[in-house]
């Protein structure tokens, strides 16, 4: 049966991604080697590595002097690694999740947080809005999208500061002005290539400006300096990373992908404010486009397992909601085609129809 892969990270690729990376496994740009076996400092990668690098920059329309990084450690690593290289005494941050709560954690040990609005109180369903970005702070963090709420900021911050964002579960689904950022990172293993990869984005002019001694792997500036290959890199989801990038490129790049994405979502999101067995969680203007949460109506509520065993019946995977939500989350990356999209609103019809 066709499956319908809707896991919030790590997360679908495109086929065109999954089949070249395979194909490389066995025999790497014609080297006659596994891609699993080669020298990172051999040509054949260190083209892989800069063409990605590339198109990052192409696909985000990045200015001059914004360095494209692919460093290990997650997007968890950047929760301290933006305030080591960054914060001189206060920084300010939103709570809009898990994430975001986890980045302030990591930010207070390097100084003062200011945390401009909190949706915590009410299992963070909205995104804070009634706030002004001071100016007495070194910079502003805030995550577009909060994977596990399913809540997003589709908009750009205007800042006295430079504004710094994890993109984790949203890049490249949305057109952005990447003058608005000082720092931008993402996980790669939700909307762009296997976990082992995280994508940072670095406008070079806002490094060394604090006094503290940096170790010498979480300074940007020994990764810029060497190209990003100042140790191994990892190589394979580079290597994916760099399929999936051509692969937007040649779909017609961010704007395309985003009005697919615009698509898809709205076709969920209409069949859960229609359908009168399932509820939206979040607040309606800060849906995220990327994971969807809904939950069984109160009067349905002990549905709930047999749907999902309904669900799995028609190939539909990953939809069991973040435990700290509860009900389904439906994840609905770039590279999820609009048919399985299709298909789980049909099973919320006939399922309905059932009921
Ligand atoms: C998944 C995720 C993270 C954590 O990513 P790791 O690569 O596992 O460290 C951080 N932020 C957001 C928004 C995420 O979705």
């Amino acid at each position: 049966m066709k499956k319908h892969n809707f896991y919030a990270g790590p997360s679908i690729l495109t086929p065109y991604t999954i089949k070249n990376t395979a194909d490389a496994v066995i025999n790497f740009a014609d080297t006659g080697l596994s891609l699993l076996e080669v020298s990172h400092r051999s040509k054949e990668f260190v083209a892989v590595c800069e063409e990605a690098r590339a198109l990052v920059a192409e696909l985000l329309q990045l200015p001059e002097d914004y360095k494209v990084l692919f460093l290990g450690g997650g997007a968890s690593m950047q929760f301290c690694m933006v305030p080591f290289n960054l914060m001189k005494k206060k920084a300010a941050y939103t709570d809009t999740g898990t994430w975001a709560h986890n980045a302030i954690k990591e930010a207070k040990i390097f100084g003062e947080v200011e945390v401009l609005g909190s949706s915590k109180d009410e299992n963070y369903i909205y995104i804070p809005k009634d706030f002004t970005i001071p100016s007495d702070v070194d910079y502003f963090h805030f995550t577009s999208n909060n994977t596990i709420y399913g809540t997003e900021v589709r908009k750009d911050y205007d800042s006295p500061v430079p504004v710094v964002c994890d993109m984790s579960s949203d890049i490249f689904s949305r057109v952005f002005d990447p003058t608005k950022y000082g720092i931008i990172y993402a996980g790669a293993q939700k909307n762009l290539a296997p976990s082992g990869v995280t994508i940072v984005i670095v406008k070079e002019s806002l490094l060394g400006h604090v006094d503290r001694e940096i170790p010498t792997m979480l300074d940007y500036r020994t990764h810029i300096k060497k190209d990003t290959m100042f140790n191994t890199p990892p190589v394979l989801p580079i290597y994916s990373a760099l399929q999936t990038l051509k692969y937007y490129k040649e779909q017609g790049g961010v704007a395309a992908m985003e009005k697919l994405d615009l698509e898809k979502a709205a076709i969920l999101y209409d069949e859960i404010d229609r359908n009168k067995l399932f509820r939206g969680t979040v607040a309606e203007e800060d849906r995220s486009i990327m994971n969807v949460c809904f939950v069984m109506n109160p009067d349905y509520a002990e549905l709930e397992k047999e749907f999902y065993d309904f669900a799995v019946s028609k190939g539909i995977v990953g939809i069991k909601g973040h435990r700290s939500v509860g009900g389904f989350r439906a994840s609905l990356y770039n590279a999820l085609p609009k048919e399985s999209v299709e298909v789980l609103v049909n099973a919320m019809k006939e399922f309905e129809a059932k009921h």
